[in-house]
Order: C-alpha cells, then sequence, then structure tokens
C-alpha cells in the first residue's frame, strides 16, 4: 500500500511540474465495447480521407501493440476554454478555440510529455515509456474515460468535471504497473441532445457517432480535395475547425477557465495572438493574397493553421467569404480565378458566385458591373 501511494505521489508531482491540468491513469487492457465501435465505425467508412485510422487498427486499441509489457497509460489533459462559453458569431469569421492566439498545442505538450516521460523513467528503473499527442496510434478518449478523467459525451469529445470538453489529450504509455485511482464522480448527458441539433452538417448521425466526412473540423483541417458543394453553406464562416457541439454543451458553461501562461513558451505572429484580428476581414484578406506556401509557413509559423497548407486554407477562406456576404471581398477572389492551384481557383469561383447573388437583406452595397 505504502508503495501505492508513493508511486501516485511521483506522478502527480511530475504532473504538476509540466503544469498538465488533470492526470488519470488507465489500465492498459484492450477496451472490448470501444473496439467493436471503432471497427464498426471504419467498416462504415466514416473514417474519410484518413487513410492512418484504417492502417494496422489493431494499434488503435491494443496498447500491447505499440509498447510490448505495457502495463499502465497515463493520460495528461491541458485545458484550453476560454471565458465565457458562447455560441460563435456568424457574421465573423470564426476559429476552433484550440487554434485561437495560440500557438500549436503538439508542440508545448509534446515537449511537457518528454520531459514528464524521461522523469519517469529517471525515478522507476529498468521501465519503458513511449509518449504521443493526438496525432498517435491509441484512441485516446476511451481510454481517458476508462481513467475516469471524465465521460464521452453525445458529441463523442471527453467530457470533464473540471473543464468540460474544453481539454487537449495526451498519453504515456508504460511498462510500469500503476494501481488504478479511485474513480471520480461525473456527470452525463442524460436526455439532452443539444449538440445533435445545432450540428450543421448532421455530421453527429446519431449520440456518439460521428461521421467525419460531414464534420467541419474535418472538412476544413483533415480533408486535402474539395468541399463538397452540397456542404459549403453548412459551413458558414467557419475558417479552421468548428466548436458548435462543443459550445452548445451545458457542461461547458460551468467549465472553468483555462491560464494562458502555459502556451507562451513557442512564439507566433503578433497579430495572430490577437482575437479580433483572427475574427476579421482584415484576416481573410491576409489568406487570400498569401501567394506561396513559403509565405504562408513564415506567417503561420508554430500555429496550427500550418497543418491545412495554403492552398487548403485558401480554400476554406473563400467558403467564408461566399459565406459572409461582403462584396468588399470580390477583387480577392477574382485575383485567386488565376491561380495555380485547380482547387483555389474551383473554390474561389464558387464564392464568387455567391457573392454575385441578389443579397436577400446583405448590408453590403449592391455591385456596379
Ligand atoms: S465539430 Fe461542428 S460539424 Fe463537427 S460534429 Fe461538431 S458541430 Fe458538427
Ligand atoms: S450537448 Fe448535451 S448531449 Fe451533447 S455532449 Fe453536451 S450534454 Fe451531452
Amino acid at each position: 500500500m505504502h508503495f501505492d501511494v508513493s508511486v501516485h505521489k511521483i506522478i502527480h508531482k511530475l504532473a504538476y511540474e509540466q503544469s498538465f491540468d488533470l492526470i488519470r491513469i488507465s489500465k492498459a487492457s484492450v477496451l472490448q465495447k470501444d473496439k467493436e465501435f471503432y471497427l464498426q465505425w471504419l467498416k462504415n467508412g466514416e473514417q474519410g480521407e484518413m487513410a492512418y485510422l484504417d492502417r494496422d487498427p489493431e494499434r488503435r486499441y491494443n496498447p500491447a501493440k505499440i509498447l510490448p509489457g505495457v502495463k499502465s497509460i497515463i493520460i495528461a489533459g491541458l485545458n484550453y476554454g476560454e471565458k465565457p462559453t458562447k455560441i460563435s458569431d456568424n457574421t465573423k469569421v470564426n476559429i476552433a478555440r484550440y487554434a485561437k492566439n495560440k500557438p500549436d498545442y503538439h508542440k508545448v505538450f509534446e515537449k511537457k510529455l518528454s520531459t514528464f516521460s524521461e522523469s519517469l523513467t529517471q525515478n522507476f528503473s529498468k521501465i519503458n515509456a513511449k509518449f504521443y499527442v493526438d496525432y498517435g496510434p491509441l484512441m485516446e478518449r476511451p481510454y481517458a474515460a476508462a481513467s475516469s478523467m471524465g465521460f464521452i459525451g453525445k458529441n463523442t469529445t471527453l467530457i470533464t468535471p473540471q473543464f468540460g470538453s474544453w481539454v487537449l489529450l495526451g498519453e504515456i504509455l508504460t511498462t510500469l504497473e500503476i494501481p488504478e485511482e479511485t474513480p471520480q464522480k461525473h456527470g452525463s448527458c442524460g436526455s439532452c441532445r443539444k449538440c445533435l441539433d445545432i450540428c450543421p452538417t448532421k455530421a453527429l448521425k446519431s449520440a456518439y457517432d460521428l461521421d467525419s466526412r460531414l464534420c467541419i473540423s474535418y472538412l476544413t483541417i483533415e480533408n486535402k480535395g474539395p468541399i463538397p458543394v452540397k456542404l459549403r453553406k453548412q459551413i458558414g464562416t467557419w475558417l479552421f475547425g468548428c466548436d458548435l457541439c462543443q459550445e452548445v454543451c451545458p457542461h461547458n458553461v460551468r467549465a472553468q477557465a483555462y491560464v494562458p501562461q502555459k502556451w507562451q513558451d513557442i512564439t507566433i505572429e503578433p497579430d495572430l495572438k490577437n482575437s479580433m484580428y483572427l475574427s476579421s476581414i482584415a484576416f481573410l484578406k491576409k489568406i487570400l493574397t498569401i501567394k506561396s506556401e513559403q509565405e504562408f509557413k513564415i506567417f503561420f509559423k508554430n500555429t496550427p493553421f500550418l497543418r491545412a497548407k495554403r492552398v487548403g486554407l485558401i480554400r476554406n477562406a473563400c467558403i467564408v467569404a461566399g459565406n459572409l456576404g461582403n462584396r468588399e471581398l470580390l477583387p480577392y477572389l477574382e485575383n485567386l480565378t488565376n491561380d495555380e492551384s485547380e482547387l483555389i481557383r474551383e473554390h474561389a469561383a464558387w464564392a464568387i458566385d455567391e457573392l454575385k447573388k441578389p443579397l436577400h437583406g446583405r448590408n453590403s452595397p449592391p455591385i456596379v458591373q
């Protein structure tokens, strides 16, 4: 018993040193129900173009395939919420919260997990450890739920009692046997279905079942091809990611705010630290005028936007421009009809058509032909 207490003490001390907000332990066993759900989800093709999810699927649900001899999984959480939780305004450019004003969390998280993992192997001899942020092979949310860090909501996010779903997850798989902790009490969705009702593309097909192919987060970040025409209006003004199904969640209304200092050790372009700028037409204009991948990489250095690449982000910006109904953007879109990327040319043409439609009560002035 004395040994158990000291193992937990050391782990919690290491987590505190890295300023993680949450830390829990899960056994490294196969979670049978989650495995079956995952295999069916793949079979339905709901992973879209994320082919890596299809590759060696056993690595997603069997931790021993990743680290032979693994006994425990340490789940770490970093809160990224902001106060107040409110529904995004579709007259402005919208960006998922994790990407707003912050450097790429993978870099911040990786640094912390790497130091944590090193200290762990120094504290306990002859153990192995491997760490991952969300690009790792393991399905981390089911293990986070198994560790009792929170519960999985109908919107498929992990909902924690402290921070709601505004939590980024990372994990350390280790051959160290760590006794499980006392389960925490947390809520449930009950009869609520706000996330299902608000999802503009009906990506949440039913409770707990997210079809990535329809999800705005997937379409604007992971998807590298065209955005299906029938979904473009529903994307509204989401430029990068989507938070709607989290913004409406009653558990997030009660969530604590995050501590911004955790993100400050990696620098980003000063404009990108400004929320007002990120939701402005000026930001959209800036994106629509980025000429090369190199220019894009310099402007968005150390930020999550890099993941979309120049072509992907301009594609998204065209859709937002078309849906915002602001005709100031027409010349910017017209310049893109000569872009070397066919994807950009096609999305720019779509946005131009949208902006030239009769105004239907929009505030923009009429076009002078
Ligand atoms: S992120 Fe947006 S599009 Fe995706 S499920 Fe949630 S509300 Fe729907
Ligand atoms: S919005 Fe309601 S149904 Fe959806 S995850 Fe939150 S509590 Fe559950």
